[in-house]
């Protein structure tokens, strides 16, 4: 049996047994609910769409052209509580009024990772943890792509899973099978999504690391965020693995509770004689049984020590999916990460200009702020999440010359820096924080906007965040050129 054709008979199958739900409310209609809706409505379901919002036009047209009934701007309980089963987006917190009279009526809220996981046989490499989680699954994708696997990229990135899946049981059904390439599906998982998740198996899961945040969404209490981190091991067979980052305290302390028949292949810059991953900037070892692969990194793009561990976790995945070292040293040569993390925009004056702007967290600012040996001036603040920044004081200690903190609330930053950083400013604005940091720095610096913080205050996203510091700092670079000339 081909696996096109397996694909179709677990389809039915899965069909078959869940056959019962027949009304499914899909909360949310982004990329993923209205991926959903598709999926849902082939197969059979009675499907409905609230969203508290507004539905973006794009995603509203795919739901009359396929006469999917929806609303928007409400939640109308009555429709809503007639559900059999709900797919919730990720972005609905628990605490939300509707979640809490599902919970009343007792119907099942699911992710589109749970509900679309039943409708496909394909392997899935998933990849969570506080940070790392979209380096990682680009680098898994990439190098899955150049060793010929048909990869597909969803969960947090990119299209949608359940409209994924809902296109491979259409190409399963009308096209002969003319490609030989393995499906393989590259998900990148939020806790969030891992919280909607009861029955879904990962066939490789990789947990980069887990520090403290999102504690707003786990009542504040670490254990409940380590916990849904460690919902990527659940359903896991002797036939799948499990690759994680040991250096990570909040893993190390919690594998004692683990409890998987898994393969389990850890990751660690600190030389050890079990089974996994070791590496520095060099190279990396990777041991599995009497096999040992040794995978050159000096012709790798991504650099820093966050990085290397990325590098160790994808490149375990790749192993474990038979991919060759020269294949995977190929692709770590031209891989290129998404935009916003550790990004050089432009170097003006023998500076450089580095967007960080993913940097939402302390424990990613401190990676970069160590991934660099040049004096710093760094372009911190934002909105705060409760912030510890002592974590940060001995990476700043000697290195940071300057901190410009460009947030409408820098009493915390201020206070937290103030003696181990020589000069501290402070902005509302970008254009202006650009200017003070060209003001500051020297031949031979880096400006690093690695903010640790979210940005809710003076931007809409993380990514209009790195897109207004990228602008101002090409606005600076065509002023000097054009003084320069002159
Ligand atoms: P995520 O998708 O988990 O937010 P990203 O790969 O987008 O992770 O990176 C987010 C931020 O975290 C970036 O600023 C990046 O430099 C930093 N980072 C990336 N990988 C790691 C890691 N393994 N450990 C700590 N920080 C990291």
């Amino acid at each position: 049996m081909t696996q096109k054709s397996k694909n179709i008979e677990e389809t039915k199958k899965v069909t078959r047994t869940t056959s019962h739900v027949s009304h499914l409310v899909i909360l949310g209609a982004g990329e993923s609910g209205t991926g959903t809706a598709l999926l849902a409505k082939a197969m059979g379901f009675d499907v409905f769409v609230s969203d508290m919002g507004a539905i973006a036009d794009k995603y509203k047209k795919i739901l009359e052209d396929n006469g999917i009934a929806y609303e928007e701007g409400q939640h109308t309980e009555a429709k809503i509580l007639n559900a059999d089963e709900v797919v919730k987006s990720p972005g609905i917190p628990d605490k939300a009024p509707i979640i809490q009279a599902l919970k009343k009526k007792k119907i099942k809220a699911v992710s589109e990772i749970e509900f679309a996981g039943r409708y496909t046989a394909a392997k899935k490499v998933c990849i969570t943890g506080t940070n790392g989680k979209t380096t990682t699954t680009l680098l898994v994708y990439h190098i899955l792509k150049k060793a010929g696997f048909n990869a597909k990229l969803a969960g947090n990135i990119g299209e949608s899973f359940a409209k994924q899946v809902l296109e491979e049981s259409q190409d399963s059904n009308s096209t002969p099978n003319t490609q030989n390439s393995e499906l393989i599906y590259v998900l990148e998982l939020s806790s969030f999504q891992l919280d909607g998740m009861f029955k879904f198996k990962a066939d490789i899961g990789i947990l980069t690391n887990i520090t403290p945040d999102h504690l707003d969404r786990y009542d504040y209490k670490i254990d409940k965020y380590v916990a849904s981190k460690f919902r990527i091991i659940q359903n896991m067979d002797e036939n799948c693995t499990f690759i994680y980052g040991i250096d990570s305290e909040l893993i190390e302390n919690n594998l004692f509770d683990v409890d998987t028949d898994a393969e389990e292949l850890p990751f660690s810059i600190y030389p050890d004689e079990f089974d996994g991953a070791c590496g520095d900037e060099e190279g990396i070892t990777i041991q599995i049984g009497e096999k040992e692969y040794l995978i050159d990194l000096k012709k790798s793009v991504l650099k820093g020590q966050h990085n290397l561990y990325n590098t160790m976790a994808a490149s375990l995945a790749a192993i474990k999916l038979g991919v060759d070292v020269k294949t995977i040293e190929a692709a770590l040569a031209d891989f290129q990460n998404a935009d916003h993390r550790m990004q050089l925009v432009a170097e003006i004056d023998g500076v450089k200009y580095i967007n960080d702007s993913k940097a939402t967290n302390v424990d990613s600012a401190w990676y970069a702020l160590d991934a660099y040996k040049e004096p710093i001036v760094w372009i911190a603040g934002g909105t705060d999440k409760g912030n510890d920044y002592k974590a940060l004081f001995d990476v700043v200690k000697g290195k940071v010359k300057a901190l410009v903190c460009m947030t409408k609330d820098s009493e915390k930053l201020e206070k937290a820096f103030k003696g181990l950083i020589p000069i501290i400013k402070k902005s509302e604005d970008v254009k202006e924080t650009v200017q003070l940091c060209a003001d500051l720095a020297e031949k031979g610096d880096i400006v690093l906007l690695s903010p640790c913080c979210a940005s809710f205050d003076l931007f809409k996203n993380y990514e209009d965040r790195g897109k207004q510091f990228a602008a101002a700092v090409l606005e600076l670079d065509t002023r000097v050129k054009t003084q320069e000339s002159r």
